[in-house]
């Protein structure tokens, strides 16, 4: 069999069983759950055998290809994928994308061995909203794998993803009752002097936001739950806020100066702290790298009282950041063994030179 070949498979399967989890929504919200599960679990072992086949082996160490192509082997569940994309082929999820698809997998689990049906109506009501709010924010996270960090691998997929992409916002209907119900909570945080913006997965201006320059926060939508670390800004050719949502990359409305990761860090890093500090010997404000997405400089420290530090990649938030043992460099990682392995941008000192010293 050729080596692309199951690939394809898994991805036609992937979309087959997506498509009829969308179809099974509103008569069928059970199957929908566990045939949704499916499909992302699916997509995420497609990314993986993209990579290589033995990674969708559960133990890799019985991989055998005469096995796998006649399916005889035990392939890694939806959590294990995650957890592999990050650590072997590094473009995976953040820990909080990680929490939805914990989620996604408890929810499957609990349908498939105690699901009964609502006697009432309103209960199944109850149902299909806490489902689409489910599928909607872990499609989201998908979806943008699939057609941004990893478009290289599903770009012949493009025109199916985008139509089912489109059939599944119509899911976001179900939750106009949530966002009606919530519309005097809404208003009365407006006069409170929050901002509300558009949520990126069900799409109504629901996304709480802080008024407030350079400081982290966490905007969460009230209606489905989706939340987004922000940071706002002042542009600093024209002085209007811009806001950074989950990413590095932005642009001012107003003057369309445009940034990317670093230059945010280095708009973000407090020159006058860092100066004072670093005559007390305190290089905490200096540019750190992280060790979840290996963004290059792109750590900064916030604020002087708590310890909050933002990657201005991947918008992770650290509380403390270590010196690598080995190239002395600021590393959001765990540096424990860092002199003789290294850190994401040094490989250390290495094991083999010691032993054969
Ligand atoms: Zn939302
Ligand atoms: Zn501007
Ligand atoms: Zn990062
Ligand atoms: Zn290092």
């Amino acid at each position: 069999m050729n080596k692309d070949e199951p690939f394809k498979r898994l991805v036609e399967n992937a979309m087959d069983f997506l498509s009829h989890s969308i179809d099974e929504f509103k008569e069928h919200p059970k199957f929908s759950v566990i045939h949704f599960h499916t499909a992302v679990e699916l997509f995420l072992k497609s990314r993986l055998m993209a990579e290589h086949w033995s990674l969708v082996v559960s133990n890799r160490g019985d991989s055998d290809w005469e096995k796998f192509i006649v399916g005889d082997f035990r392939s890694v569940t939806l959590i294990e994928a995650v957890d592999r994309l990050n650590k072997i082929i590094r473009s995976g999820f953040s820990k909080k994308d990680l929490k939805t698809f914990k989620s996604l997998t408890n929810h499957r689990n609990k349908i498939v061995h105690f699901f009964h049906e609502s006697d009432s109506e309103e209960g199944n009501e109850k149902l299909r909203e806490a489902i689409a709010k489910e599928q909607l924010t872990t499609w989201y996270l998908l979806h943008k794998a699939l057609t941004d960090r990893w478009s290289n691998v599903f770009s012949p997929w493009f025109v199916n993803l985008n139509e089912i992409d489109s059939r599944l916002r119509t899911h976001r209907e179900f939750l106009q009752v949530i966002f009606d119900q919530k519309m005097p909570e809404l208003e009365n945080f407006k006069q409170h002097g929050y901002i509300f913006r558009n949520c990126l997965t069900c799409e109504f201006p629901s996304q709480k936001n802080i008024d407030e320059i350079g400081k982290l926060y966490e905007a969460e939508c009230i209606v489905c739950g989706f939340t987004e670390n922000c940071i706002t800004i002042a542009c600093p050719e024209c002085e209007q806020p811009i806001v950074f949502r989950n990413e590095g990359f932005g642009k001012c409305e107003n003057c369309n100066h445009s940034f990317d990761p670093n230059s945010l860090a280095e708009e973000l890093v407090d020159d006058r702290n860092t100066y004072i500090a670093r005559l007390e010997g305190d290089d905490s404000w200096q540019f750190g790298s992280c060790g979840e997405c290996d963004g290059f400089h792109t750590v900064v420290r916030l604020d002087k009282e708590g310890n909050n530090y933002l990657c201005t990649t991947c918008f992770g938030e650290f509380d403390s950041m270590e010196t690598c043992g080995w190239c002395h460099e600021l590393n959001t990682g765990d540096m424990a063994d860092s002199y003789w392995f290294g850190c994401g941008i040094c490989g250390g000192k290495g094991i083999d030179y010691e032993l054969s010293y």
